[in-house]
């Protein structure tokens, strides 16, 4: 694990660089981790965060907050790149799949959203307790 060391020589720029490394290097382990059927993923897959987002929702379905967390980037840059790669598959004719939020009290279901965002509150009783949408790449 490479460190970032909190020196004010050190750029933005090279920051990132470094949290990209630590993510390849970090996203490398737990890709082989997950691998259980012992195929071989090429090191490509996961090169960019967006691949290895992409590379994450072929092999299961998780919400943008279980995506920060393995990839560790915020939850609303996770939201950016899923955005992104909603476009980015359908030209390899695959789709990003979302299992909608739902509401905890009513269980009124957010069917027709489109945005990728949990929402707010739910239309019908007002409750925010909703639960988060999940994403996939069959
Ligand atoms: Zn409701």
């Amino acid at each position: 694990m490479l460190r970032v060391r909190n020196s004010p020589a050190l750029l933005a720029e090279q920051r990132l660089a470094i949290q990209r490394l630590n993510y390849i290097i970090y996203f490398t382990k737990e890709i082989k981790k997950m691998n259980t059927k012992g195929n071989f993923i090429p090191r490509e897959e996961y090169a960019t965060i967006r691949q290895a987002i992409i590379t994450l929702l072929k092999l299961r379905t998780l919400s943008a907050r279980k995506i920060s967390a393995e990839v560790r980037i915020p939850e609303k840059e996770v939201l950016y790149h899923l955005a992104h790669i909603r476009e980015a598959i359908r030209k390899h004719e695959r789709h990003l799949v979302m299992t909608p939020a739902v509401c905890r009290k009513c269980g009124f279901t957010f069917k027709k959203r489109e945005r990728l965002t949990r929402p707010g509150r739910c239309p019908v009783c007002r409750n925010e307790q909703i639960t988060e949408p999940v994403y996939g790449i069959p």
